[in-house]
């Protein structure tokens, strides 16, 4: 079985992308800028913006942080989406999720300008993907695809089967997923919690993919023999992140699997990079 390795790929990505970085910033004087704003202080959100703050700084992109209190106001964070939509050094607008309640994410995620939209959450870029324009695609299904792209995983007409149907994952997923294209151009099956005998839609599956939020939820009887396995999952238990499918029975079934962690977490990162570049050049107007 193949490890689908998001951790090295994405560090390619990375690399890759650094290179990139250092050729533009002289010739437009100054460096791609992600705006990151963080409300409350959520462990896991706080652990996902250092990870992305991070991967800023090795790439080459500015990154500004805005870390605000739990007790901020839907209008503090409006003010500040508005001031960072019309900062030019500002390409992109992160906005971790989930934001604590009292406040409607929905409604500021769409405040953020389209073209600096990097997490690709904006229903402007949500219609562009599904219309198969270019836009910011959502990072972490672009994450799948890029993982698919770089082991030759080829989809085109084959049967994917996409367990999840959320706006940030199994959605944008499965319309990436039935797109033409080598990695693409699949007969697309999006599962969700009505869908009746799941584990036999599973089993039909040449290439599966689980964005549910339930460890170890797919288990190996649930698999066909010699699928590709995509475990979008991160779960915490007891301390341990662990992925929506039962790796260690799946292991043997599969003939490619992605590890959690390891898998889809750093390639989901390596997109929102790739993306922030994306808007720098089309804001400075590099080709
Ligand atoms: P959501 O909770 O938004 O969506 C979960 C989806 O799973 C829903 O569509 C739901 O169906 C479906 N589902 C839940 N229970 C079942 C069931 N018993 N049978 C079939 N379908 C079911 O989660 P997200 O999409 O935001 O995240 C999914 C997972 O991916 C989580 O573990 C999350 O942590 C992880 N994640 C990982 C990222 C990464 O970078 N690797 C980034 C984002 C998420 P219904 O719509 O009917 O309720």
């Amino acid at each position: 079985m193949i490890v689908l390795d998001g951790k090295a790929t994405a560090q390619s990505i990375r690399t890759e992308l650094k290179a990139e970085v250092a050729e533009l910033t002289p010739k437009f004087g100054r460096a791609p800028g992600l705006a990151v704003i963080l409300v409350g202080d959520d462990p896991a959100s706080q652990v996902y913006v250092r990870n992305k703050e991070r991967a800023c700084t090795e790439v080459g992109i500015n990154s500004f942080p805005h870390r605000l209190p739990a007790e901020t106001t839907q209008q503090e964070l409006e003010a500040l989406i508005d001031q960072l939509n019309a900062d030019v050094n500002v390409d992109g607008i992160l906005l971790q999720l989930p934001v604590p309640k009292g406040l409607d994410s929905r409604r500021c995620l769409e405040q953020i300008r389209p073209d600096k939209d990097v997490d690709g959450f904006h229903p402007a870029n949500m219609g562009r993907l599904a219309q198969g324009l270019p836009g910011f695609a959502p990072c972490t299904p672009a994450g799948v695809m890029e993982l698919l792209r770089r082991y030759d995983l080829s989809t085109q007409g084959k049967h994917a089967v996409v367990v999840g149907r959320s706006n940030i994952v199994g959605r944008p997923l499965s319309i990436m997923l039935s797109q033409p294209g080598r990695f693409g151009d699949a007969t697309v099956t999006l599962c969700h919690s009505r869908t009746p005998d799941l584990p036999e839609q599973c089993r039909q599956a040449d290439f599966l993919f689980a964005a549910i939020g339930k460890p170890k939820f797919i288990t190996c009887d649930m698999v066909k023999k010699g699928a590709v396995v995509v475990d979008v999952g991160i779960n915490r238990v007891d301390d341990c992140l662990m992925g929506d499918c039962d790796y260690e029975c799946i292991v043997d079934t599969a003939s490619a699997m992605t590890p959690v962690p390891g898998g889809i977490g750093p390639m989901t990162i390596a997109m929102l990079m790739k993306n922030s570049v994306l808007a720098y050049k089309d804001h400075v107007g590099a080709k």
